[in-house]
């Protein structure tokens, strides 16, 4: 009677072990994102590797979170080739703990200046990590690292798909 009963546990044990899993090898293995899926923010640049960010604000008008704080500065002479215009933002803040990831600050973005990345927000031990700064969330210079500032308008190209 015991032995029916062993041989049935290991009959579905077998059936198991064969089976395609449901899970996977988290992170060296990760499931695809859904095309719409909303990321870590990313500060965008111009092929001239200039801040595209003029710090108007509105970005933090349009947050529904009120999760992203900036100050805006003028551009001084010989800045030319670090802002694209007359102002830009000298600081730039998103706190990570209060973004939803609603995505109307890209949407509400007139400087084709900010975008939501398929990155998603990495974990950290403090509440101060998670407020991401303006060093945190440009992309790559293209004049300093062409490479990761193609990858970077690549994520931008889809995030701009489905907006
Ligand atoms: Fe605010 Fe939404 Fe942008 Fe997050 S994604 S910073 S909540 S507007």
């Amino acid at each position: 009677m015991y032995l029916v009963n062993i041989f049935k546990g290991m009959a579905i044990t077998l059936k198991h072990f064969f089976k395609k899993k449901p899970t996977v090898q988290y992170p060296e293995e990760t499931r695809p994102f859904s095309k719409v899926f909303r990321g870590l923010h990313i500060l965008n640049r111009d092929e001239e590797g200039r801040e595209r960010c003029t710090a108007c604000g509105l970005c933090a008008v349009a947050c529904p979170a009120e999760a992203i704080t900036m100050e805006a500065a003028e551009r001084q002479e010989g800045e030319e080739n670090l802002y694209r215009e007359e102002k830009y933002a000298a600081k730039y803040e998103i706190n990570m703990l209060r973004c939803i990831f609603c995505g109307y600050c890209e949407e509400a973005c007139p400087k084709d200046a900010i975008y939501l990345s398929q990155t998603f927000t990495p974990s950290n031990y403090t509440r101060k990590g998670f407020i991401y700064k303006k060093e945190d969330l440009l992309i790559p210079n293209p004049l300093t690292d062409p490479e990761g500032f193609k990858k970077a308008q690549g994520e931008i190209q889809q995030a701009k798909e489905t907006i």
